[in-house]
């Protein structure tokens, strides 16, 4: 069962922050949408308002991506230089930190999340990216270039140059983390941003807004616009000024994208859905792998796009570990994010918590066994229980799609040499992971897997430093790691006879 809410006394900047109508920002302004319109933003785990936000749409995007290409073209912003840039990011590292308690309870009213959670891995995750991205401002670098053409002598060299004026448009599973995903490297190479988090959580996207102004960037070089999709979003990937459009979400909007990409052709990288296999060989550390497969499902409420969503486990032990993951659910707190005794939240809104359950219900209809879990839980907020199911075929639904919701479809396989087709068996190839002693099935198996992340005897491992994104329909281009820094840049070739 769900607990009720327990008296938790917020940080006091968290209330100052709740207490004061919001605005976004725009051309270093706190501003509201041209309309006047607001929406409200609510507490998942209760269902209550929190606060209210502009409702930006088209005008007000058209006026941030001014404000983005005023400040990409005119300055101050092109004339600071890369150790001042990385200087920036380094400030802005220590304010995410300075400020951390604050946006930790933040994150987890809005998101709904464990604060635990938002206190040892989403604001350190951000900062650490600020962090990461500040080093490499000074090292984006090009190369010289023999260049062979007869009868005269040349000197070829490439610049690598900023994108330009950049559109975010991120989703509300970690909303902190993904805004600093996208910000960073865009800020370390110096383009400028329009940035349009998720409408169910805006709240952290503008209290960073707040300290990337205190941090000293220039007015319009990060320019955050609250809105929905369908209208801001939508514009916002549209429009005929932006040069590259970056965006996080479902597979399903991702190809809107493109669409709307497709006026100016603009760049455009995706990061997106995911079905990922989780694999667990007869060899296996079971102490290891039973816990790890169970936090790969029921991590974020199984609201990551890396989500182990289908668990493999050979025969001999399938009943073992069926028996180790349900038993495993039984140490989940389920509750109020903000009350630190939970580790496990609500999901992120009704319209989240119909889309599960109608999966939960899918998956009876078509004949899986429910080992554990099944249901939501309670009236108040949007819980639901952790759910492993069994007896699946690979048509199902369950099987097929993407949930997005603490549900995992576990399905026993005998030969070894077959389980990587039935794990490739996707249209997705976000992540996939392995669970064995054997060094050669380990990375036989990592270069079989068609996903951009394989990981070996762990699961939801990242790191600043490593790429990060998606083979098939999980997506375009990788975040993170020095590859990230290519989503952002144009290479220059520069040709001069001497
Ligand atoms: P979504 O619609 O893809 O939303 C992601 C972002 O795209 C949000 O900022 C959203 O704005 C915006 N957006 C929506 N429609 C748009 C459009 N036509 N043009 C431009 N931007 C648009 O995801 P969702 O509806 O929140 O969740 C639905 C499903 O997506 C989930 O159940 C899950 O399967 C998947 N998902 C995946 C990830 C991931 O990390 N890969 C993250 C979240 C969700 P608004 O929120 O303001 O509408
Ligand atoms: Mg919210």
């Amino acid at each position: 069962m769900a607990t009720t809410l327990a008296p938790v006394h917020l940080n006091r900047k968290v209330e100052e922050f709740l207490s004061q109508k919001r605005k976004m920002l725009i051309g270093g302004q706190w501003v509201e949408a041209a309309s006047g319109k607001t929406f409200d933003t609510f507490n998942p785990a209760t269902g209550e308002v929190l606060t209210c936000v502009p409702e930006g749409d088209r005008e007000d995007i058209d006026r941030a991506v001014k404000a983005a290409r005023k400040a990409f073209e005119e300055g101050p912003w092109p004339e600071v230089s890369p150790a001042q840039r990385g200087r920036l990011l380094l400030k802005l590292a220590d304010l995410v930190d300075k400020n951390h308690e604050e946006l930790a309870e933040l994150e987890t009213l809005d998101n709904g999340k464990p604060v635990f959670f938002s206190r040892i891995a989403d604001v350190p995750a951000t900062a650490d990216m600020f962090r990461y991205f500040g080093g490499w401002a000074t090292k984006v670098e090009g190369t010289t270039v023999p260049v062979s053409m007869p009868g005269a002598k040349y000197l070829a060299y490439t610049l690598r140059e900023p994108i330009g004026v950049v559109g975010q448009i991120i989703p509300w599973n970690f909303p902190l983390i993904m805004a600093s995903w996208k910000l960073a490297p865009a800020l370390a190479v110096g383009c400028t941003v329009v940035l349009k988090p998720a409408e169910q959580t805006p709240l952290t996207a503008l209290r960073l807004g707040e300290l990337i102004l205190e941090a000293g960037f220039p007015e319009g070089v990060v320019n955050i616009v609250t809105g929905f999709g369908e209208t801001a979003g939508a514009a916002l990937a549209a429009h005929s000024h932006v040069d590259k459009i970056a965006f996080t979400g479902s597979t399903e909007v991702g190809k809107l994208i493109v669409n709307a990409a497709s006026g100016n052709l603009k760049k455009v990288s995706l990061e997106l859905g995911g079905k990922s296999p989780n694999i667990i060989f007869p060899d296996a550390d079971l102490k290891n792998a039973i816990p790890g497969s169970a936090n790969a499902i029921f991590f974020n409420q199984g609201q990551c796009c890396t989500a182990g969503s289908r668990l493999f486990v050979h025969k001999n032990i399938f009943d073992e570990v069926i028996d180790g993951v349900a038993a495993f659910t039984k140490n989940f707190r389920i509750g109020p994010g903000i009350d630190p005794a939970n580790n496990l939240g609500p999901l992120i809104s009704q319209e989240q918590l119909d889309r599960v359950c109608g999966y939960l219900d899918s998956g009876a209809k078509e004949g899986a066994k429910t080992v554990v879990g099944g249901h939501k839980i309670g009236d108040k907020g949007y819980f639901v229980e952790p759910t492993l199911l069994v007896d699946v075929r690979p048509d199902m639904k369950v099987v097929r799609e993407e949930i997005f919701g603490p549900v995992v479809a576990a399905i026993p396989f005998s030969d070894p040499n077959e389980i990587a087709a039935s794990a490739n068996a996707t249209t997705y190839g976000l992540a996939a992971a392995v669970w064995t002693r054997d060094l050669s099935t380990a990375h036989r198996m990592a270069a079989k897997l068609r996903a951009g992340t394989v990981w070996i005897n762990c699961y939801n491992v990242f790191d600043s430093a490593l790429p990060f994104g998606g083979y098939k329909q999980s997506g375009w281009g990788r975040e993170m790691g020095h590859d990230a820094l290519e989503l952002y840049t144009e290479v220059k070739a520069v040709c001069a006879q001497i």
